[in-house]
């Protein structure tokens, strides 16, 4: 099992789609471990893009993402992070598949909806950064033993 940070973004969030996005997630079969709406403070926002600082979208991507609330999530699945990456679809809305939540909800370069680690690595600094490890709730839903067969779980 990994588990991935996603956010739903400001866009998202004003734009009434947090709940057709997380169907998304619940459809395929991912877990919701944590979860927390909040505003984002541009300190944790410069934590989390640190990646990104000195590019040139970088301080309208901070200003956006601290515009209004978000949607800071932990998903558990296997393989999730690759899973919700594809799911998610490339960067740029006008360049993301149809199929893709990116593809199918928007035409923009920064607001695109929706962040998801990109690597194990990413995934475990990123979930520190927004939960403590006792807000990560270890749970199955009833219907998981349906989800993945013993091959899956290796
Ligand atoms: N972004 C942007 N302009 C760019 C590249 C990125 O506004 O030219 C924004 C966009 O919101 C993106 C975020 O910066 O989601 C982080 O960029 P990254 O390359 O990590 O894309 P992602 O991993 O989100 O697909
Ligand atoms: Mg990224």
């Amino acid at each position: 099992m990994e588990r991935t940070l996603i956010i739903l973004k400001p866009d998202a969030v004003q734009r009434g789609l947090m709940g057709r996005i997380l169907s998304r997630f619940e459809d395929k079969g991912l877990v919701l471990v944590a979860a927390r709406f909040r505003k984002l403070d541009e300190s944790l926002l410069a934590q989390h893009y640190k990646d990104h600082e000195g590019k040139p979208f970088y301080a309208g991507l901070v200003r956006f993402m601290g515009e209004s609330p978000v949607l800071v999530m932990v998903l558990e699945g296997v393989e999730a992070i690759t899973v919700c990456r594809k799911m998610m679809g490339k960067t740029f809305g006008r360049d993301a598949e149809g199929g893709t939540i990116r593809g199918d909800f928007g035409v923009s370069r920064s607001y695109n909806l929706i962040h998801g680690s990109d690597s194990p690595e990413a995934a475990q600094r990123e979930i520190a950064l927004f939960f403590d490890a006792d807000e990560v709730i270890e749970w199955q839903p009833a219907g998981h033993k349906w989800v993945y067969d013993a091959e899956d779980l290796g």
